[in-house]
């Protein structure tokens, strides 16, 4: 499988190449030259598979040639021993009509874990044939520096430096980064927000000299490894729920759009999804788009759901791109806009074709507080407001009452004690292997929000 940017002005890459690159040279995102097709026989014949066994078969043909079949096995089966869920992404039913999707038995306990722990492992056998060493430069508002350190720690090829706002955090995310051991992760508390640590980070890749010396990586949500693993819990949970030939909808909390654009994938690769919910917190840039067909950038407002604070949703151009039928030149005069305007607008056929699949809807913060009060008394079960604004999304699309409706659970409710807690009076507890997270000992420098302390820094760490 070779990977095309959505610009159109990159070299096309094998799948290891995609995965070191992140983003394409032209400042494009890599997307496969076609998508692999899985016949109704071949869906049937997926029924039973362990989760490890779809994720092989799912993944096969999109990784290619680039890691041996054999390899691809022995990541995935480690990759997946990690969760503390036979199932992996374990289906709850809510009533008739309504699942959960259950994405938080992975070592930080949210859904980043089921891509994170697996593209780890890609990182570290693709360097390692290579002889290669890359240190990992992440910033961080919680859940994705936490992902990326249990994702690389310990592992020989790679160096782990995570950049986090002092005193910004939850305790929870804070602590699931300082109290790893392993040698090769460093976690740095910025003097600053999270928006000052992505400035350093950002500064540091653009500054050409530093980005050679100290070698540096990335591992953030455009890179298409991040994409692919997400792509197995749809076909997954539409084998479960109809054996791969009833159509499923899926409502998806939204950032970055990179889960819900995986929903689309599995779609194009011949999985029976029917219609994909974006649900938005008050950050709602793509509600907005859908209802009016104009994409345009607008504030971050800080929400109870925090890991969808977001103002660009960096995966869309994924989505925008097949909208355009692969017009490149379209995307990178559309994206190109962006900086300048502040906004684009979609084609009429492109809106057309995104609304055809995809609903959205914005949920407040009275109204994710008030879901999270109503899933504990209609079925006893405590959800994260991040789960919360998809379950609010999902009640609001009253169409086509005889599809099933999957709500992707994408945090555990001890993650975000405080608003769970405010909601059920109840506080929800950590699974019993976290029990020694608030005691153990934590690992942390606090440095100056400043280019040169910062690369200084790292560079006194990796001599
Ligand atoms: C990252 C994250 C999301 C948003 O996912 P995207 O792929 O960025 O749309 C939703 N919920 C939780 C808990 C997350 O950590």
């Amino acid at each position: 499988m070779k990977y095309i940017s959505t610009r159109g002005q990159a070299r096309e890459l094998d799948f290891d190449q995609a995965l070191l690159a992140g983003l394409a040279e032209d400042g494009g995102l890599y997307v496969p030259q076609f998508w692999p097709q899985f016949s109704a026989h071949d869906l049937s014949a997926m029924a039973g598979l362990s989760y490890a066994e779809l994720a092989l078969r799912v993944m096969q043909p999109l990784v290619g040639t680039a890691i041996d079949p054999t390899t691809l096995k022995r990541l995935i089966d480690e990759a997946y021993g990690s969760f503390d869920h036979v199932a992996v992404t374990p289906l709850v039913q809510l009533d008739h009509q309504n699942w959960l999707l259950e994405l938080f038995h992975g070592p930080t306990l949210a859904f980043k874990d089921v891509a994170l722990q697996l593209v780890g492992r890609l990182f570290d056998h693709v360097l390692t044939q290579r002889k290669e060493r890359v240190n990992i430069l992440v910033a961080t508002s919680g859940d994705t520096g936490s992902a990326a350190i249990h994702a690389i720690k310990g592992r020989e090829a790679a160096n782990i430096f995570v950049l986090h706002p002092r005193g910004r955090t939850s305790e929870i995310q804070r602590r699931q980064m300082t109290t790893v051991q392993e040698a090769n992760v460093h976690n740095i508390a910025i003097e600053g927000t999270f928006d000052d640590c992505q400035t350093l980070v950002k500064a540091m890749f653009n500054h050409g000299y530093f980005r050679a010396r100290a070698r540096l990586s990335g591992m953030n949500s455009i890179n298409w490894a991040r994409v692919m693993p997400q792509i197995v819990y749809y076909f997954h949970t539409v084998l479960a729920l109809g054996g791969g030939l009833r159509p499923v909808n899926f409502s998806v909390p939204t950032g970055n759009f990179g889960d819900i654009y995986a929903a689309y994938a599995a779609k194009r690769m011949g999985l029976p999804v029917n219609r994909m919910l974006i649900a938005t917190n008050n950050n709602d840039i793509l509600a907005r788009t859908l209802a009016t067909g104009e994409y345009k950038l607008g504030e971050v407002h800080p929400t109870l759901s925090p890991s969808m604070d977001i103002q660009v949703s960096s995966n869309f151009e994924r989505l925008l791109f097949e909208a355009n039928s692969r017009d490149a030149e379209r995307v990178t005069a559309q994206m190109g806009s962006l900086p300048q305007s502040g906004s684009f607008t979609l084609s009429p056929g492109a809106h057309d074709y995104i609304t055809g699949q995809f609903s959205a809807y914005r949920v407040d913060e009275a109204t994710t507080l008030n879901e999270i009060t109503r899933t504990f008394k209609e079925t006893g079960m405590q959800i994260d407001p991040h789960t919360a604004v998809g379950r609010a999304a999902a009640r609001r699309y009253t169409h086509e009452p005889q599809i099933p409706m999957v709500t992707l659970a994408t945090a555990h409710p001890a993650k975000f004690p405080d608003p769970v807690e405010k909601a059920t009076g109840i506080r929800p507890q950590l699974p019993p292997r976290y029990g020694d997270l608030l005691r153990l000992p934590e690992r942390c420098t606090p440095l100056a929000n400043e280019l040169a302390t910062v690369e200084a820094f790292i560079e006194a760490k990796i001599q």
